[in-house]
């Protein structure tokens, strides 16, 4: 059996790594110069990298690792569903037990009237079905004039040609031939970079009727879906103030266009419930889920639908799916990790525990010098650093610069966190226990002191 584990040194691996394998989202120049950070091991909240330090993961892998590393369920579900049915398709009128089970298990979480899964493997393929799946409802309904798809700028949906349109960045609409037409964008609820003058209330509310302007200019009867993370996660973890998701609410409802909520990121517990919908707020007609699913350890998404949406496509036939539409490997563990979630009682634990309690922790940074705001839901967090709290300033260096000096900080600190721009983010696996929270938050102060010193030092501040 050929063994994957580190047996070479790290050196050779980083070489190996330059000469062959291209990264996501990455200067690959400049990473080869550097060298690749090479992780061999994980355990709880705790990863472990070839040259042997212990890390403290603070991004869950990627928003992903919910009930942490090293679920030895979780490989025997993968191992048991492998021997038995490692794959059979769902296509031409046949299905198999894990995809049914799950489906069952999603329609009974998700919130009313929610009751039915498309499968794809991963929230790009799920953000791609739902685009296709919007307009062919309305198209199906006799109102094929309903294409317009409304979205926010900042907003991460995904990296295929189609998520990745529905997104806001702007840096990847300019790789690549994006977005693809039909899809408009509004400004993000961001009252830190963006508010102004205005309260955050006054500010919430302004941008959420953004999307009622966006519709009026478009014209409503064109209007498909408005598509939005309950919390925006990639762009910076952007908390909206509390009147823009009720505001929102009010005008998809006004005029009767579907509401997108993708839950890739805020699903399965991230937020202290099942979904952000349900911490925000929101009755949305679709929501897309991945990541916490399977806790990334296979790769799986979908979208899960109203029952009105699932009752009119159902009327004809849907050209869509992919191979892997609902793996039964995939399936079996996305079911025994959602079991994970319940039976450990780790989303309440969320709620009612570690997340007061990294609140309260995570929001004491706003007491570092560098640090303007600090703004949490659940289990993500991001904090501002400026040079500047009052006048909420950028600093003088491209966005961006900061904020790198302080990862790389976070890094020789054994920590793991993200920055966005010059935002700092953490998403931790939601096994994290007060203990490490603490830990987490000592690390995060030192980095932030030593990133400061050499903000200062570089004259950038
Ligand atoms: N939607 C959101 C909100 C996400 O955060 C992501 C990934 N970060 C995606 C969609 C895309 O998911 P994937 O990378 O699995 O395609």
């Amino acid at each position: 059996m050929a063994h994957l584990t580190n047996t070479a040194p790290t050196a050779e691996l980083q070489a190996l790594d330059a000469a062959h394998h291209m990264h996501p989202f990455t200067h690959g120049a400049g990473l080869a110069d550097k060298g690749v950070r090479i992780m061999t091991r994980g355990e709880g909240v705790w990863l472990t990298d070839s040259e042997g330090n212990r890390i403290l993961d603070a991004m869950a892998g990627l928003w992903c690792v919910n009930v942490g590393y090293g679920r030895q369920e979780l490989v025997e579900a993968a191992a048991a569903q492998m021997s038995e049915l490692p794959f059979y398709n769902t296509f031409f009128q046949t299905s198999h037990v894990p995809a049914i089970r799950l489906a069952e298990r999603l329609a009974q979480l998700a919130p009313d009237p929610l009751n039915h899964v498309f499968y794809a493997s991963s929230g790009s393929e799920a953000n791609d079905t739902n685009l296709r799946l919007v307009r062919t409802y309305w198209e199906m309904k006799g109102q094929p004039q309903r294409k317009a798809i409304i979205s926010r700028w900042n907003a991460y949906h995904g990296s295929s040609v189609g998520s990745g349109s529905l997104g806001g960045m702007k840096g990847m609409h300019a790789q690549g031939g994006m977005p693809i037409p039909d899809i408009h964008h509004i400004d993000q609820p961001n009252w830190w970079s963006e508010g102004g003058d205005m309260t955050p209330e006054e500010f919430g509310v302004a941008r959420a009727r953004q999307l009622e302007q966006k519709i009026e200019e478009l014209g409503p009867d064109t209007v498909a879906a408005f598509i939005a993370e309950p919390v925006q996660g990639a762009g910076g973890v952007i908390v909206p103030p509390e009147t823009y998701w009720p505001e929102i609410q009010r005008i998809v409802d006004k005029y009767g266009i579907l509401l997108i909520a993708d839950e890739v990121i805020c699903g399965f517990g991230r937020t202290g419930n099942w979904f952000g919908s349900q911490t925000m707020g929101l009755r949305p007609d679709v929501m897309t889920v991945a990541k916490g699913l399977s806790s990334g350890y296979q790769p799986i998404g979908g979208s899960i639908v109203s029952d009105e949406i699932a009752s009119v496509l159902g009327g004809d036939e849907f050209n869509h799916g992919y191979t892997y539409s609902g793996h039964p490997v995939a399936c079996a563990v996305a079911l025994e990790n959602l079991r994970i979630l319940d039976e450990e009682g780790i989303v309440t634990r969320v709620r009612e525990e570690t997340g007061p309690y990294l609140k309260e922790r995570f929001e004491s940074l706003v007491e570092h010098p560098m640090v303007g705001e600090a703004k949490i839901v659940g289990l993500m967090g991001s904090i501002a650093l400026t040079p500047d709290k009052a006048a909420r300033a950028a600093f003088a260096a491209d966005a961006g610069t900061v904020g790198l000096i302080c990862r790389e900080r976070c890094f020789a600190n054994d920590l793991i966190m993200r920055h966005v721009g010059d935002r700092m983010i953490v998403s931790p696996p939601l096994v994290i226990t007060k203990d490490e929270i603490d830990t987490l938050i000592e690390r995060a102060w030192r980095s932030l002191d030593e990133a400061m010193a050499e903000v200062e030092a570089q004259g950038l501040m």
